[in-house]
């Protein structure tokens, strides 16, 4: 398995300052389910890797993810695409679990479980966390500007305008 990570708000749908409760709240972001499918057509992995303390803090429940996961399955199907793992931390930061980024125990415990090699796959987050967990794990961090704003991204990091973007520059362009 080739996998290739992606952080889900800010980098395939638009960050909400309240939240992403309802699929009517989940609105991805201009090109970003077309450059997933290209990228599914061309044999990755789609690993979605996302903090949900929306369920932690009680502002949404678990049917909610689960339908706005179906959401952007049915519509990333539209263009051919599909998100093969949705890895989510359902804690509130107060909790101090091991699975919120910048922690990696979602993305260790799936690897364990599968045996997949994360050795230097592309890793695309909006934020500093997503550049710390690629990091950790041994995934190339790729750094969209789409969602949270990064006033200070680390000068060794690679940084587009979002997604469409990054992965022509940084997946499409090596392996055509
Ligand atoms: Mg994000
Ligand atoms: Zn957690």
């Amino acid at each position: 398995m080739k996998p290739l990570i992606l952080d889900r708000d800010g980098v395939i749908n638009k960050e909400r300052d309240d939240y992403i409760l309802t699929p009517k709240d989940w609105i991805p972001i201009k090109g970003s389910l077309e450059a997933i499918s290209k990228a599914k057509s061309q044999g990755f992995y789609i690993i979605v890797v996302s903090n949900q303390s929306a369920l932690g803090r009680g502002w949404m429940s678990i049917e909610d993810l689960n339908s706005i996961n179906r959401k952007m399955q049915s519509t990333l199907a539209k263009f051919g695409g599909r998100i093969d793992a949705f890895l989510f931390c359902p804690h509130n930061p107060a909790d101090n679990c091991d699975c919120r980024k910048p922690k990696t125990a979602l993305l260790d415990s799936f690897r364990l479980r599968t045996g997949i090699n994360y050795k230097d796959c592309p890793f695309f987050g909006d934020r500093i966390s997503d550049i710390e967990v690629a990091k950790k794990i041994g995934a190339r961090p790729i750094l969209v500007n789409s969602g949270k704003a990064n006033s200070n991204p680390p000068p060794d990091i690679l940084v587009y305008d979002d997604l469409a973007t990054a992965m022509q520059e940084t997946v499409f362009n090596q392996t055509t």
